[in-house]
């Protein structure tokens, strides 16, 4: 079976993902392209050679009889109401983090996919896709370093442009870990604190770069994620999970190890398009089979709910300087599947 799939959003991973959907992936093709701007949808249909119509409104090609699938890949300020469109006409959908831009938004999507009764939303959220991560967690779940105590993680940026505001550090770049270490440790964060080091002098004069960011989770487990968004050398994703009788760390990517000029190096990656290539393609791979088999396995809008509420509590941390409570309703059973 093939899978029809209508996009809403061409912008640059809207363009990204029709491209591995119809040039990478199995089992889907794109039959339906929307975009605020006409123009840009029309260029991807042309672009990416598609046989697929173009739509001028996202919601009558979510109501396309032809197409089976959504994937919102617009700007976050849309999500929540493609997600909804796409739930009231009972067709999966993945949307691109945000699921929407507050916690509520999220909520009304986890209240509605409740009452369909079915799940129908998946998150791209594509980290627990990484395999690192994939293997960072069979050896948390394999006992081999007991229960975990601490971990400390850092998530480096070599600049941002001007754009970039101090709370974004916590929306667009910690959103991926407050994600992934939910998933990793299978725990929910109870409490957070913000504090900043000495300021870069590479930061723009309005942002505070470094950051550290503090989670207690309701286990007790202790996280410091440290966020240095103009840290020059390259794109540097890292994890370490201190456990009862061993550490366990996230693999490097993998790359050539060279000796030249009295020097033993590896390359740093300096793009995160690359680091998380592959996680991309296994994620919407994910999504195409799951929707085939019937079930969704991947990280839920539930899972999209909690991050919101988190980062929410995160920003407020950042502004009091105090430990603020992450307040998270407990889990609907609904929602207690295992996830991919
Ligand atoms: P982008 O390049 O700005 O693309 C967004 C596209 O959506 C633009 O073409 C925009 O048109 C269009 N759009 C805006 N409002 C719309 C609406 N109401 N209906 C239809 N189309 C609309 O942004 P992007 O980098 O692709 O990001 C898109 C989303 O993906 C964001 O939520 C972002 O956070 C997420 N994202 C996730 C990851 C990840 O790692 N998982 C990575 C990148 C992006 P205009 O340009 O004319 O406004």
């Amino acid at each position: 079976m093939t899978l029809n799939i209508g996009v809403i959003g061409t912008g640059a991973i809207g363009r990204d993902h029709i491209r591995r959907c119809s040039q990478v992936l199995q089992g889907a093709r794109v039959v339906a392209v929307n975009d605020i701007n006409r123009d840009n949808a029309a260029k991807a249909v042309n672009d990416l050679q598609l046989d697929a119509r173009v739509y001028d409104s996202g919601h009558d090609l979510i109501k396309a009889a032809d197409v089976q699938a959504v994937l919102v890949t617009s700007w976050g300020p849309s999500h929540e109401e493609f997600v909804l469109a796409a739930i009231a006409a009972g067709k999966p959908v993945f949307c691109e983090k945000p699921l929407a831009v507050t916690a509520q938004g999220c909520k009304n999507i986890v209240d509605a996919e409740a009452k369909y009764g079915k799940r129908l939303v998946q998150v791209g959220f594509m980290r627990p896709y990484d395999q690192g991560y994939r293997a960072l967690k069979q050896v948390l779940t394999s006992g081999q370093i007991g229960e975990p105590l601490m971990l400390h993680c850092a998530h480096r940026n070599p600049t941002v442009g001007e754009a970039y505001t101090t709370d974004m550090a916590i929306t667009d770049t910690l959103i991926h870990e407050i994600d992934v270490l939910r998933w990793l440790l299978d725990d929910d964060y109870v409490s957070v604190q913000v504090v900043f080091p000495r300021k870069s002098p590479k930061a723009f004069p309005h942002l505070k770069d470094p950051q550290i960011v503090l989670f207690e989770t309701a286990k007790g487990t202790r996280i410091d994620v440290e966020i240095f968004v103009n840290c020059q050398y390259g794109y540097d994703i890292q994890c370490e999970v201190v456990g009862e009788t061993g550490i366990a760390k996230l693999p490097e990517p993998s790359s050539v190890q060279l000796r030249s000029g009295a020097r033993l190096s590896t390359e740093i990656l300096t793009d995160w398009k690359d680091r998380f290539i592959d996680a991309y393609d296994v994620e919407l791979q994910g999504f195409i089979n799951d929707v085939a088999a019937g079930q969704l396995t991947g990280p839920s809008a539930w899972d999209g709910y909690a991050a919101a509420v988190t980062a929410d509590a995160c920003v407020a941390a950042q502004l009091s300087g105090e430990i603020v409570p992450v307040t998270l309703p407990a889990r609907p059973a609904f929602y207690n599947k295992p996830s991919a």
